[in-house]
């Protein structure tokens, strides 16, 4: 028995995830080189895209990655004991309501996003007599998360909220960085660097992945990669300069002939127009693999494209081989749905979604390879 860190044993998982550690480090150094002068931190939300934060989060660290952040305080409290303790810790959304007191007591940095949100840190640094440190959040165009313009002229008319917290990062995220020509782009560029100049001597960070290669006037002090950390392409329609960090094989479950009219999988979407061999691999759309593929993905079998025949199903998908030697399409032979011939990015484009929707929607049911 070969089972993985969450114990899932290989022979008798449906499928078999390779996480390239090596790629996920590679990439984080050329993100780090492309920022030049900027720090480079890592996001690891969702556990690290559905990749598994706590071997991801490790091995950055060692990579020399000392800036970690995490949506929840929960995923925050969860990656605290993996990293070192000189590595910082930023949680996006922020202390919950009367959640503050947790940030000091397991070492975290709250993102402050909102009035209530300093209000709440600003009383707990009165009752602890500390300035307590927190990167503070600006929107500057995304009406998703950070201080609205109003919340942010009063609170920067307020001269005693510095006396109390201590302000180490201010932050903002773009709406539309992955469009390069887009015109908000500059305008949150320009928006953000207005807020900067009222709050003097405070390092910046505004670039998500694709903001990396937006070029150095949005580099600031800190890079805040995730997707192309592992491996999505920051700026779909130019060549990915990432490497793919994720491989994903399924294996034959069962193979049958079907003839002339035969339907094939729920809602008989399929129908044979000829004599068909149809393979079922052990994967379906609660392992990730959307339902929006059905009919429309492929995988591969010794690098030749077989198409999804008919609907993915909850833990299988069928697929038509015709045409692939027998002894290829057994009870166990493996399939590829990520690796050389397909990537997180192709199989979002068929299933109408984006590669970051693919990785974090990855199952549990896998036997995971760390390599
Ligand atoms: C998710 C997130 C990031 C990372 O974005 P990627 O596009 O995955 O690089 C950075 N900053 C914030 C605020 C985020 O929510």
């Amino acid at each position: 028995m070969v089972a993985d860190v969450f114990g899932v044993d290989a022979a008798r998982a449906g499928s078999l995830l390779t996480v390239d550690l090596d790629a996920v480090r590679s990439n984080w150094r050329l993100l780090r080189d492309t920022g030049a002068g900027a720090a480079c931190a890592a996001v690891m939300k969702a556990d690290a895209y559905g990749l598994g934060m706590s071997v991801v989060a490790p091995a950055l660290a060692s990579e020399g990655c000392r800036v970690f952040f995490t949506a929840h305080l929960d995923e925050g409290m969860r990656l605290r004991p993996m990293l070192p303790e000189d590595a910082a810790i930023y949680v996006l959304h922020g202390p919950p309501p009367g959640g503050a007191a947790d940030f000091v007591e397991h070492g975290l940095l709250p993102v402050l996003n909102d009035p209530s949100q300093i209000a709440e840190w600003r009383a707990l640094c009165r009752k602890l007599q500390r300035r307590l440190p927190a990167a503070l959040q600006f929107d500057t165009g995304m009406s998703r998360m950070g201080l609205a313009p109003a919340d942010a002229e009063r609170l920067l008319a307020d001269p005693a909220w510095k006396d109390e917290l201590q302000p180490v990062l201010v932050m903002s995220h773009l709406a539309c960085a992955d469009e390069p020509a887009h015109a908000m782009n500059q305008v949150q560029r320009e928006r953000f660097a207005a807020l900067r100049a009222r709050l003097a001597g405070i390092p910046g960070s505004l670039a998500n992945s694709s903001a990396v290669f937006l070029g150095p006037g949005f580099h600031h002090d800190l890079l805040r990669p995730g997707a192309a950390l592992y491996g999505i392409n920051p700026q779909p329609g130019s060549p990915n300069p990432l490497r793919q960090a994720v491989g994903l094989r399924a294996r034959i479950v069962q193979s049958r002939q079907v003839a002339t009219g035969d339907i094939v999988g729920y809602g008989a979407h399929f129908v044979a127009d000829g004599p068909r061999r149809i393979a079922t691999i052990g994967i379906g759309y609660a392992d990730g693999w959307l339902r929006s593929l059905s009919g429309r993905g492929h995988a591969f079998i010794d690098g030749q494209r077989v198409p999804f025949a008919g609907n993915v199903s909850m833990d299988s998908i069928t697929l038509d081989v015709t045409g692939i030697p027998e002894t290829r399409v057994q009870p166990g032979c493996e399939v590829e749905l990520l690796g050389a011939h397909q990537t997180v990015d192709d199989v979002a484009r068929e299933a109408g979604t984006i590669g970051y929707e693919v990785l974090t929607r990855l199952g549990s049911r896998f036997h995971r390879e760390y390599r």
